[in-house]
């Protein structure tokens, strides 16, 4: 509850004053402190000014103002169920809530992409969100709260941003967030391996004058280069407290902790101790705002600028004048737009753009490079007093060594390939023998069911439709597990970027960004994510461009039907073909780009600024955890959507029954599978699968295959459990130890012609690996670039995938 919703003679405490540091202490000075009993003398809705008793004088405020003051009412209604005799008066049960939500303090982390923001959340808040070394990990914003001595505190993890410009959709988000969020502290984390570039936004920071700590996180790496940093006397000339952490191994983050508590608690009562040798008292933790220099005449221009803007009284309390000023002078349209409806309105516009032109002129640049050209010169000023480089940089050596070998202009591509290949060998060849295991067993657990359950119905529904279903995607759970795994060890080695980086002119000719290699790489584990991760691109077109072509790259879904296929009709260049269709996959994707980008969008030249991040080598618990992490998803899957589909192709095809294929068990064994085979012809499904089998026929799939691949649009893991149970294992033959892939090469239609040829295999893979991207990805993809886009990629993909698949068998036919 705020001061400006207490009504005309209403009574309240007050906890909290927010705002930035110039309001805050306008506001304290007028004696509204903590604990303080405030009376309402006059608050009549949208009439200003609102009149206060105060300490015994009356005060007027705005309602803009009032509503930054967070209050605790002192009536009776407000507190209908507090007993008079156990709690005392309203007042000291007031005073001790207040004491309460005074402990409550919302911090936000701020900073640069990849500097171990998510890394600290994780450790402060024990949560396991995903930490990756490579930008745009963290998109939205997470939400811990746990407790430190008594107070409970509020983390928010923010997406990375170099700064708070207007170019992408994170530093959008970030200023948003930073404008509309009642904050009590903003958490800068800075790499302290790379001081000069995270710096950059910590002088933003500074001009919005928030209450501020600055974590200097990965000092571990900082010690190891041998640089040295006076982080003290830094912290005294930027005006807040830094303290030296190591958020992966929690080494730091409790004095961390304490600082923040220490800021919040100064600002509270800075107005009290504002007499220096008090100051003094409450150690280095009690902040001072600095003013940037940016030089004397842009100095001069930001005052004028601000004086216009202080003008209009709402728009002085929520944002700090200066910075705005900055903003306006810098032409950021954000900024110019929320000073539409004021009345100097042309007056602060027509003085930032003269500004502008001035200093353009004298610098002869574009304002938005003078104005970081001075905040690079407050840093290097700022570092040349505190910082002292190590004499030879060993450890910078040691990276720069082996990028040197990694992104060498011949050696980086085949190296990548290499990496790329050995991922799908190690992955197959590895994940095969725990995969007969799971294999031997479900067909075990099948024979066993048999056994001890009477035939019938509910007998055949567990073994033909769940377990064939839920153990044909199963037995892929190994490899799937290590091509996670994999992914999770090229994020957090740092190769991720450098791949970025090798693929950054190939993508560019194909009319995409290096940094869209990223999402293409997680798309081999999820669509999901890939697109999301492609909100680290900064301009519309790349983002729209990485976000339709993402689903062509290979998801782990697809995974099963290729390992069946492969496993079936390539079984000596298993490894081969596969990495054959991934790769074709990426290629649709790039001749994709390359189309939409030349009809579409007309060139642009967008430079590439990609940070690699140091090597590192990763550590056990975090690629464990980001494996699970991702396994756990798809384990869900599994046992939601594929469990469902299963038993509904089971129920489809089982229905209408007919009593005398059951009794064909007394039958010969050639009977008995024709007498089923009719069975599913005439069941829900066989009708089903007729009618739309001309669809399929072209691309050499018959009605069954067909089906499957329907029924994957809920989600492509259900096409492999969906074949089991429609080609389901000889049901009615104890002795067959035949598996769903021997199965598939020796299936036959009613004139004894094999169903499904190497070719028509290759076909279906074609056809799986193009066609509509799953549910969730399409929702995805609505949700980040619209409805439009959607349509698009699912009408495009579908048709695409039909007529390659198509063009293949036709062509492979002939041949
Ligand atoms: P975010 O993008 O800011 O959320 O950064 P992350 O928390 O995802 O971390 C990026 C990378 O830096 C990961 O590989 C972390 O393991 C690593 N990292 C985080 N903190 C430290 C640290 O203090 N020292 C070192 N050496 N590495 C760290
Ligand atoms: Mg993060």
């Amino acid at each position: 509850m705020t001061l400006s919703d207490i009504p005309t003679g209403g009574k309240c405490m007050i906890v909290k004053v927010h705002g930035h540091g110039g309001f805050r202490h306008r506001i304290l000075e007028l004696g509204f402190v903590r604990g303080e009993v405030v009376c309402v003398l006059k608050n009549a809705p949208l009439r200003d000014p609102v009149e206060y008793e105060i300490m015994g004088t009356h005060v007027s405020l705005r309602h803009s103002e009032a509503a930054k003051i967070d209050v605790v009412s002192l009536s009776e209604e407000a507190h209908p169920d507090i007993d008079k005799d156990y709690h005392g008066t309203i007042e000291e049960h007031v005073r001790h809530e207040v004491e309460q939500l005074s402990k409550e303090i919302t911090v936000a982390l701020v900073g640069n992409p990849n500097c171990g923001k998510t890394s600290l959340f994780n450790y402060a808040t024990g949560m396991r969100e995903k930490v990756g070394n490579y930008s745009g990990v963290t998109v939205d914003s997470k939400i811990g709260t746990f407790y430190h001595r008594g107070y409970s505190i509020h983390l928010v993890d923010l997406p990375g941003t170099y700064s708070l410009t207007e170019y992408s959709p994170e530093e959008l988000y970030v200023r948003d967030f930073l404008d509309n969020h009642e904050l009590d502290v903003v958490l800068n984390i800075v790499n302290a391996a790379n001081l000069e570039r995270n710096l950059y936004l910590t002088t933003q920071l500074i001009d919005r004058n928030q209450p501020m700590v600055m974590a200097l996180n990965m000092y571990d790496e900082l010690q190891a280069s041998g640089d040295r940093l006076d982080h003290e006397a830094l912290g005294k000339l930027l005006g807040f407290p830094i303290v030296p952490v190591i958020a992966r191994t929690g080494w730091g983050i409790d004095n961390v902790l304490e600082a923040v508590v220490q800021v919040y608690e100064g600002t509270a009562t800075e107005m009290i101790c504002h007499n220096p040798a008090h100051q003094h008292q409450h150690g280095p933790a009690v902040t001072h705002h600095i003013h940037i220099n940016y030089g004397r005449e842009m100095m001069a221009a930001i005052d004028e600028v601000k004086d216009l803007i202080k003008l209009n009284d709402d728009m002085r309390d929520v944002i700090h004048p200066r910075y705005l000023a900055i903003k306006l002078i810098e032409h950021d349209r954000t900024t110019m737009r929320m000073f539409e409806h004021c009345n100097n309105y042309s007056d602060i516009i027509a003085a930032a753009d003269h500004y502008k032109e001035v200093f353009e002129k004298e610098y002869d640049e574009d304002i938005t490079s003078v104005v970081s050209d001075l905040r690079y010169g407050f840093i290097r000023g700022a570092l040349g007093e505190t910082f002292t480089p190590a004499k030879h940089q060993q450890k910078t050596e040691m990276g720069y060594a082996l990028d040197k070998v990694l992104t060498n202009r011949w050696l980086g591509f085949p190296i990548l390939f290499c990496f790329m290949f050995l991922m799908f060998e190690v992955t197959f060849v590895l994940g095969a023998y725990p995969q007969e295991w799971i294999e031997t067993g479900i067909a075990a657990l099948g024979d066993l069911l048999r056994e001890q359950m009477a035939p019938g119905m509910l007998t055949d529904l567990l073994v033909d439709g769940v377990l064939s279903g839920m153990g044909a995607v199963l037995v892929f759970v190994p490899q799937i597990l290590l091509l996670f795994m994999f992914i999770s060890v090229l994020e957090d080695t740092g190769y991720m970027a450098r791949a970025a980086f090798i693929m950054d002119k190939l993508m560019h000719r194909m009319g995409l960004h290096g940094k869209s290699f990223i999402p293409y790489i997680i798309g081999f584990g999820c669509s999901v994510p890939a697109v999301l991760a492609a909100r680290t691109l900064e301009n519309p077109r790349d983002r729209i461009l990485t976000i339709v072509t993402v689903p062509f790259v290979s998801c782990s879904a697809r995974l099963p039907v290729y390992l069946l296929l492969v496993a079936a009709f390539f079984p000596h260049h298993q490894a081969v073909i596969l990495l054959g269709i991934y790769l074709i996959g990426l290629a649709i994707a790039i001749l994709t780009s390359l189309l939409l980008s030349r009809l579409r969008f007309k060139q642009q030249d967008n430079p590439f600024v990609m940070e690699l991040p140091p090597y590192r080598i990763p550590t056990l618990r975090n690629t464990l955890i980001h494996t699970w992490d991702k396994a756990k998803e798809w384990l869900q899957r599994v046992s939601t959507i594929v469990l469902l589909a299963s038993v509904i192709i089971w129920a489809l095809g089982y229905f209408p029954h007919h009593e005398n294929s059951t009794l064909a068990t007394d039958n010969t064994e050639t009977n008995t599978v024709a007498a089923e085979s009719q069975q599913l012809e005439n069941s829900y499904l066989g009708r089903f699968g007729k009618a739309i089998e001309p669809a399929f026929r072209p691309m050499g799939l018959e009605w069954r295959a067909g089906i499957s691949l329907i029924a994957g649009c809920a989600a492509k893991e259900v096409i492999a459990s969906s074949m089991a149970v429609l080609y389901g294992i000889d049901r009615y033959d104890d002795d067959n130890q035949e598996t769903l892939a021997t199965r598939l090469t020796t299936v036959t239609d009613a004139d004894g012609n094999r169903l499904f040829t190497p070719l028509a295999a290759f076909c279906m893979m074609l056809f799986v690996l193009l066609y509509f991207p799953c549910i969730s990805t399409l929702a995805t993809i609505r949700k980040e670039i619209g409805r439009g886009w959607m349509w698009f990629s699912l009408l495009y993909s579908t048709t695409i995938a039909w007529l390659l698949a198509t063009a293949v068998f036709q062509i492979g036919m002939l041949i």
